[in-house]
C-alpha cells in the first residue's frame, strides 16, 4: 500500500503538510492514534445500527472543526486514548464478538493508513462483518482511494453547500468541492447499496445531511445537487439533532436554537418532491445531549 509520506501529512484537504511524527497538524492530531470512546451505539441509521448496535469507534481530533460539533472535546483533540494498531485491530474483533453490526470508525480521516493496517489484521485474524467509514467528507480524492478494498460503506456527511456558510462555521471555503468529490469516489467504490435479510446494509454509501438552523435554503441545494448527480435511487438520511452547545449563541447568534420542525418538514419535503424516496428520516426527539455518548475512554 502506497501511503503518503509520513512526514508530509496531506490526508485532508487542509493540506497542510505537517511532520506530525513530530507535531499536530490543524485536525489537532500527532501520528499517535488516539481513541476516545469505542463501543455498540444504536442511534445511527437503522440500516447501520440494527437492534444490535454498530460497533462505533471514536477517533480524536477532526480536520474540520466546525463551531457547532457536538463531539467538540475530541474533536479539538482532548481526551481518549493512545492505541496501537494491533489494538486497534484487537478493539475491531471485539466489537464483532459483543454482536456489533459492523465497525464504525468515525471521523477516521487523519488516520486513514493505521485504519487501514488495523483493518487487515483483524481481517486476517476472523473479522469478518463489515467497516463503516462515517466521515465530515474533508478527505482529498486520493485518501479516499486508498480505502478501497479496506471499507465497505461510506457515511459521507455532505455539510454545506454555500461556500460561505462552510467558511463561517468550519473556516473552510470548498467544503462543498472538496465533499462532493470525495463522496463522489466513496460512491464509485461501493457501487449501489446491498443489504442482508434483516436489512442492514453489507455495502454501499449513504449521504448524510444535518439541517442547520436558518440554513433551509443551503439544505435544498445540497438535496437538488445529490438527487441532479446519483438520481433518485440515492440513499440519504437528513437529520434534525443539531443541538446547540452552550454559549454559540454570543459568536453565531443564528446557532443559538435548534431547527424548528417547521425547517425540518420543509427540508424533508424538497427531497420528497425530488424523488429521494430512500430517505432516512429522524425523529426529532433525537435532537437531545443524551444522545451524545460519553467519551471517557469507553470501550479503549
Ligand atoms: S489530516 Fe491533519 S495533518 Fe494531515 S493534512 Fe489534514 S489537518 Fe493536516
Amino acid at each position: 500500500m502506497n501511503f503518503p509520506p509520513a512526514e508530509e501529512c496531506r490526508l485532508c484537504r487542509r493540506n497542510c503538510g505537517t511532520a506530525r511524527q513530530v507535531r499536530a497538524g490543524r485536525c489537532g492530531m500527532t501520528d499517535e492514534v488516539r481513541v476516545a470512546r469505542a463501543a455498540l451505539h444504536m442511534w445511527e441509521e437503522p440500516c447501520i445500527s440494527g437492534k444490535e448496535g454498530s460497533g462505533a469507534v471514536f477517533f480524536v481530533g477532526c480536520p474540520l472543526h466546525c463551531v457547532f460539533c457536538q463531539n467538540r472535546e475530541i474533536a479539538a483533540g482532548r481526551g481518549g486514548r493512545a492505541v496501537t494498531v494491533p489494538e486497534l485491530a484487537e478493539i475491531f474483533l471485539r466489537l464483532e464478538k459483543e454482536n456489533a453490526n459492523n465497525i464504525n470508525l468515525v471521523t477516521p480521516t487523519h488516520f486513514v493508513p493505521a485504519v487501514i493496517e488495523a483493518a487487515a489484521r483483524a481481517r486476517e485474524n476472523g473479522l469478518r462483518i463489515p467497516i463503516v467509514y462515517n466521515t465530515g467528507s474533508y478527505e482529498t480524492v486520493k485518501t479516499v482511494e486508498l480505502l478501497a478494498g479496506t471499507v465497505d460503506i461510506f457515511l459521507p456527511d455532505l455539510k454545506f453547500y454555500d461556500p460561505e456558510i462552510a467558511r463561517r462555521y468550519a473556516d473552510a471555503p470548498d467544503y462543498f468541492e472538496a465533499a462532493a468529490a470525495a463522496i463522489g469516489k466513496m460512491a464509485e467504490l461501493t457501487g449501489p447499496p446491498v443489504f442482508d435479510g434483516r436489512g442492514i446494509m453489507q455495502r454501499g454509501t449513504l449521504v448524510r445531511h444535518m439541517v442547520m438552523p436558518s440554513h433551509t435554503k443551503d439544505s435544498m441545494r445540497i438535496l437538488d445537487y445529490l438527487a441532479d448527480t446519483y438520481g433518485k435511487d440515492l440513499y440519504v438520511s437528513i437529520m434534525s439533532q443539531y443541538t446547540p452547545m452552550p454559549g454559540i449563541e454570543k459568536r453565531f447568534p443564528e446557532l443559538g436554537r435548534r431547527v424548528t420542525r417547521r425547517e425540518y418538514e420543509k427540508v424533508v419535503d424538497h427531497a420528497l418532491a425530488l424523488g429521494l424516496t430512500n430517505a432516512y428520516i429522524q425523529e426529532r426527539e433525537t435532537a437531545k445531549e443524551s444522545f451524545i455518548p460519553a467519551f471517557d475512554g469507553t470501550g479503549v
